[in-house]
């Protein structure tokens, strides 16, 4: 049997996770990265993106919506701003928040808070990519 990490995923409203995993992929700042069991010391910077636990011929996937993650040979520890299990995503409200945020950005109004717009058009499309629909 592969050996196992353990992984926990904290949020600012509490602990989403913290059980055993085989691998973990998930998206840092310098790109995507897959962490298994014994791997050295990291410190690095989580972006947006999808965070996928393997275990076996079992995947489960989240959203991360940045934070950070700490690395030791015996554990994966990411402390997100923002996460949800893919069960909790609803598409048709992804696919309206894109909609509303490309509407805002190609607008071109003074009114329009640019990086707000662009921030959520990152939300919706990391959630309709953990759901496969992008
Ligand atoms: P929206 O404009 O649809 O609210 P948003 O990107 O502005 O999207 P967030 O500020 O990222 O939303 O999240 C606010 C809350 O709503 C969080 O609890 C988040 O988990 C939840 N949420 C946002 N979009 C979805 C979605 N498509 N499916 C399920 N929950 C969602």
């Amino acid at each position: 049997m592969a050996k196992k990490t353990r992984l926990r995923i904290v949020t600012p409203t509490g602990e989403l996770y913290n059980d055993e995993a085989e691998m973990v992929i998930m998206r840092t700042s310098v790109g995507d990265i897959g962490i298994l069991a014994s791997h050295q010391p990291l410190t690095t910077t989580l972006d947006y993106g999808v965070l996928r636990i393997i275990n076996g011929d079992k995947e489960i996937k989240s959203t991360i919506f940045g934070g950070f993650v700490s690395v030791t040979p015996e554990s994966v520890t990411l402390l997100t701003d923002a996460s949800e299990w893919i069960e909790d995503i609803d598409v048709e409200r992804a696919r309206a928040a894109k909609q509303r945020a490309e509407d805002r950005i190609k607008s071109g109004r003074d009114d329009i808070d640019i990086l707000r717009a662009e921030l959520a058009l990152r939300r919706a499309l990391i959630r309709l990519e953990c759901k496969n629909e992008k």
